[in-house]
């Protein structure tokens, strides 16, 4: 058993134990979201000590360097001093200049910032409320469309921030955001390589951050856009991707119902099947998969089995916070 210390109090890490669950075992008020490293939103420093290197996987060197780690990552090894994030280091407040539906349960919601926020299209950030809960959403825009970040939030049936998202949040409301992150986005190189984009649901906001870029970029392969729900009343932007596909030689829009009901100009089927179905030969094609986290798992492991090399596989997967 080690002892964690914040600000002179001390608390203990059973073994087996993460720094997160300790924490939130002993009631300490920290952010923490996926629980699994992907999000950053339970960031601590060490600021005497280094953390155990498993702690740290993914954070840019200057983080490392700092002693930042994860707190859901991190097994101690010893007895270690902690400090909690600073809210400013890490976030900066945006107005919401939007809130509309995309559809019968997504909302299409449109932050400002003063300056300049970079990121490339597909990266997400983690959203916070006042009390502390946090959120991982994907931006759907591209970084050339003014100081804006676009979402697209689809509300759970209690689901404690996307309800609050869609009931309470109005234009002019002010949002802190983190800032942007992941490895799924697009880097303007081998024009001419095979784009795969598979995502359900929302999967389709980083998607079309991806895809809006690949175009600008000049990308000349083939580009192929499978976006796939249970009913057609959840998808959306349709008649957008319709109209790209017709703007762009390269580019098929691929919209899949699994469901029984389908209406003409959909495909039958579940997104990954239609996707394999459709491109039986994936090497040499780069790949993004976003959305529902058994969709992205599966395809992960067929499209390498396809032929896709491991480092053009980029993926997001959706993963909910656990209760
Ligand atoms: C990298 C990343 C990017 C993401 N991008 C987006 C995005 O662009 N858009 C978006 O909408 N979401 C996105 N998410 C998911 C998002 O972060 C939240 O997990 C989601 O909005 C739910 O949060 P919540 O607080 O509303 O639900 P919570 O209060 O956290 O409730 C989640 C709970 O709901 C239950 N649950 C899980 N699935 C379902 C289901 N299908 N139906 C009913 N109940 C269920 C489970 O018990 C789960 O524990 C992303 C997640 C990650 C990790």
């Amino acid at each position: 058993m080690y002892k964690l210390t914040i600000e002179e109090t001390a608390y203990f890490c059973q073994p087996d134990e993460t720094v997160l669950d300790a924490l939130l075992r002993e009631n300490v008020n920290i952010p923490y979201a996926c629980k699994k490293g992907t999000c950053h939103s339970c960031m601590v420093r060490s600021p005497d000590t280094p953390p155990p290197e498993a702690a740290q996987a993914g954070l840019k060197s200057t983080l490392k360097k700092r002693n930042h780690f994860l707190a859901c990552l991190c097994h101690p090894e010893q007895d270690m001093v902690i400090k909690l994030p600073d809210q400013s280091e890490f976030y900066t407040e945006g107005t919401v200049v939007a809130n509309e539906m995309l559809n019968r349960n997504t909302l299409l919601l449109i932050i400002a910032f003063k300056d300049a926020f970079e990121f490339n299209a597909g990266q997400f950030v983690n959203l916070q409320r006042p009390d502390g809960l946090t959120r991982s959403y994907s931006i759907a825009n591209i970084p050339q469309q003014s100081n804006t970040l676009e979402f697209h939030i689809r509300r759970l049936p209690n689901g404690r921030f996307s309800e609050w998202l869609h009931d309470e949040i109005k234009v002019g409301d002010s949002i802190a955001v983190s800032e942007p992150r992941g490895h799924c986005f697009y880097l303007p190189e081998r024009h001419e390589q095979g784009l795969l984009l598979v995502g359900t649901g929302t999967g389709l906001a980083p998607l079309a951050g991806i895809l809006t870029d690949a175009l600008a970029q000049g990308h000349t392969g083939p580009i192929y856009l499978f976006h796939g729900s249970r009913e057609v009343e959840d998808l959306y932007r349709v008649d957008e991707m319709r109209q790209l596909s017709e703007q762009h030689e390269n580019f098929q829009y691929m919209p899949c119902i699994s469901g029984k009901h389908v209406p003409e100009g959909f495909i039958h089927g579940r997104v990954n099947d239609v996707a394999l179905a459709s491109l039986t030969d994936l090497k040499g094609w780069r790949i993004f998969l976003c959305g529902h986290p058994e969709m992205v798992n599966q395809m992960k492991k067929m499209t390498f089995l396809k032929g896709a090399a491991s480092a053009d596989i980029y993926a997001d997967a959706f993963t909910v916070s656990p209760t």
